[in-house]
């Protein structure tokens, strides 16, 4: 589906849910927090791919294509078919606090690893919610859910509940036989408050260049393209959890809607300073008559990185035709990591280059598509 569809049809969805009795509330919330994804990364980062086409060539723009379609089809394939939310038990003491039981029974796609094909499985999962009552409504304390380590068994993993291996006590479970992430208790708790959103928030709406006359005025739009990509994908996904955010606070209780805000208040913070953060510098310009290459170095931001653009001359204009990464097998220096470059292994050839000398990773250019 379409991102943007997907996400008016989701902000369409009732803005004042049920939560007249725990158990409506309970699957209300549930119904919202497991939804199937209504933002496709990739989707979205397809989208945003093309606001660089003008910069690149036909046949890197073909190349980049054909690697969306992939993730597009992963994304697909692993697809859930259907969802549904069923309460199966109310617990209620009259302080106002409630417990609710469901569970969700879905359709899958699931690949057979061996015969490559799909098919469809079935899955039921329970959840429990810690509801209470405010004002009139009831609202979510806590969510648990099956434990992932031991798939809702409670029993350890690591020595199948004996408690022992190899006629010791068990490393994991220390013997006493039960999941050490769950305890036994078949359930872990959720996490509804932090979202730890990496994303770049800018300051000013963004200029960027179209010259593409020379390598180096071609490499400055594909630079400015690069941070238009960050920028672009971060609106996307700011303009989704915001919407997320204003949903919880409709479900959460006051306490917990208050930490879901401040965190992502804090998450956007972060994006202002990570943005200012971020440097892209043009390192070097070589030019090799019809081609050129140029070294771009990316600083701050959690995302510090080396990237060879290679350009190629199309008519008057130049244009990017691959983005390479800096080996990291040999630290970008195209010798063999094993023999530092001797191509010896004392007396016998490098067993990791045959005697060749160079990185076989990137064949010496240390550089790698
Ligand atoms: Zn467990
Ligand atoms: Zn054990
Ligand atoms: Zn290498
Ligand atoms: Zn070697």
């Amino acid at each position: 589906m379409h991102a943007l569809i997907a996400l008016c049809f989701w902000t369409s969805s009732p803005q004042d849910p049920d939560r007249s009795r725990p158990e409506k509330a309970g699957e209300k919330f549930l119904e919202f927090w497991l939804r199937e994804d209504p933002f496709s990364y990739a989707q979205a980062q397809a989208e945003v791919e093309l606001l660089g086409k003008f910069c690149c060539t036909e046949e890197f723009n073909r190349r980049l294509e054909k690697r969306t379609e992939e993730d597009r089809k992963w994304a697909e394939e692993a697809r859930v078919l259907s969802s549904r939310i069923q309460v199966i038990r109310t617990v209620e003491p009259s302080d106002g606090t409630a417990t609710v039981d469901a569970l969700r029974k879905l359709r899958r796609k699931k690949r057979d690893w061996n015969t490559d094909r799909f098919e469809e499985v079935a899955e039921t999962l329970l959840y429990r919610l810690t509801m209470t009552k405010e004002g009139e409504l009831w609202r979510v304390q806590e969510l648990r859910r099956e434990c992932y380590f031991c798939r809702g068994a409670g029993v350890c993993r690591d020595c199948q509940g004996t408690g022992q291996v190899y006629g010791q006590a068990c490393y994991s479970c220390g013997g006493d036989k039960n999941c050490r992430e769950c305890r036994g208790e078949k359930l872990q708790a959720d996490n509804l408050k932090d979202f730890r959103m990496r994303f770049v928030i800018p300051e000013k709406e963004l200029i960027h260049s179209s010259d593409l006359s020379t390598p180096r005025s071609a490499a400055q739009c594909y630079v400015d393209f690069l941070r238009r990509k960050d920028v672009e994908m971060s609106r996307r996904i700011q303009k989704f959890v915001e919407g997320v955010v204003a949903q919880l606070e409709l479900f959460l209780v006051a306490d917990l809607a208050k930490s879901v805000r401040e965190g992502w208040a804090q998450d956007c913070e972060d994006g202002k300073r990570r943005y200012a953060e971020i440097e892209r510098k043009i390192e070097s310009i070589e030019e090799v008559g019809e081609e050129a290459f140029i070294v771009v170095v990316t600083t701050g931001g959690d995302q510090d990185a080396r990237q060879r653009l290679v350009l190629k001359k199309n008519g008057e204009s130049w244009l990017v035709d691959a983005v390479q990464l800096s080996c990291w097998s040999c630290a970008a220096t195209g010798s063999c990591r094993a023999c530092q470059g001797t191509g010896r292994s004392g007396e016998y050839d490098c067993f990791g280059c045959e005697g060749k000398k160079v990185c076989t990773f990137c064949m010496g250019k240390g550089w790698r598509d």
